[in-house]
């Protein structure tokens, strides 16, 4: 096969206390895979900047300015992980065989990418970065991530354990995912639907290098809950579940009521009536919450606003390349 061109894929919201080391690093990486004809001579990192306010694109700028390995790509605002990282993925497939993406924060082992090169030269589509050790992140991380697999399995939802966005995609299986059209990204559950040929590398999760979590307790679950709703219906059909459950209930109660009143018992019954009221009032509220969840979805998705808005792009030369064409 001829050598395949690679683009590192890296979302930046924020990230001017870490970006230098993510640079330098993945330019280390880039240049031994060259060097050694695994990835041609033109294969770049693309930084996203997520809509920074800090001085992360002035960054990117000066980056792209002294080192060839690097290209750039800025949203006009923030869009979110999802968004920012779907952006530089679609961008980068136009010229690209192969591309990595990968958090800002070099948390996710950068050395373990020529694995995944390997993988992808060896036949593979896509190659899952699974972490191995997660000791490095909080017991709360830990346990809240564990839940969330566990949930989404036994929802029916094909996920990789302890796999967040640190992968290998060809181009022909980023050609398929621009097929999803969805607004609401879930990209770790989407991916595996492509159903391309697949394997898995493992590496340890370190901490943060710099600067602080962009994913805050009240984002985590608000993605964790998006991705069940985007992925599932069995939330709804709980609620039915719930609602039948109830019914058979009442009938006990009713039954209950009537056979008293015959054997003319005194049926008082205040705080039982008070309490059922405010419980099925409870229960009411909180189903219609959820389909309301799903119907705010439906909205969304239709509307199909855009995901992103680009502002301004630093090519490379494969982009140069291509564009010649
Ligand atoms: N990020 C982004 N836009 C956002 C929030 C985060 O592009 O609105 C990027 C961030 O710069 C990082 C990656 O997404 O490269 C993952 O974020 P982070 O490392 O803070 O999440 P955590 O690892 O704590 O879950
Ligand atoms: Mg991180």
């Amino acid at each position: 096969m001829a050598t395949p061109i690679l683009t590192i894929v890296v979302p930046c919201y924020n990230e001017e206390e870490v970006l230098p080391e993510t640079v330098f690093r993945l330019s280390g990486v880039i240049d031994a895979l060259i060097t050694d004809q695994l990835v041609a001579s033109t294969s770049t990192m693309l930084l996203v900047d997520d809509g920074s306010k800090d001085a992360t694109w002035s960054l990117i700028e000066r980056f792209h300015a002294s080192n060839t390995f690097v290209t750039g790509l800025k949203l006009a605002r923030n869009a979110g992980h999802q968004s920012a990282l779907l952006s530089g993925l679609m961008h980068a497939k136009s010229y690209s065989d192969c591309v990595v993406s990968i958090d800002a924060d070099l948390q996710d082992d950068t050395d373990v990418i020529r694995e995944f090169v390997l993988k992808f030269r060896e036949g593979f589509d896509i190659v899952y970065g699974i972490r191995q050790d997660r000791s490095a992140d909080t017991f709360f991380k830990r346990a809240t991530a564990q839940g969330f697999y566990k949930l989404m399995t036994s929802l029916g939802v094909k996920i990789h354990y302890n796999h967040a966005d640190f992968r290998l995609m060809s181009k022909r299986t980023l050609d398929n995912l621009e097929k999803f059209q969805e607004v609401n990204l879930f990209l770790r559950g989407m991916v595996p639907l492509l159903g391309f040929p697949s394997t898995q590398v493992y590496y340890t999760r370190k901490e943060r290098f710099a600067g602080e979590s962009k994913y805050p307790l009240r984002k985590m679950l608000a993605f964790a809950f998006d991705g069940i709703t985007s992925f599932s219906v069995t939330p709804i059909r709980f609620v039915t579940l719930m609602g039948f459950v109830l019914f058979l209930l009442s009938v006990v109660a009713a039954l209950y009521a009537i056979v008293g009143k015959l054997l003319g018992a005194n049926v008082t019954g205040w705080t039982s009536l008070v309490l059922s009221v405010w419980f099925i009032g409870g229960v009411q509220l909180l189903a219609l919450g959820l389909i309301g969840e799903y119907i705010g979805k439906i909205y969304k998705e239709v509307k199909q606003r855009p995901l992103f808005v680009i502002e301004k792009v630093l090519k490379g030369s494969a982009q140069d390349a291509q564009e010649q064409a």
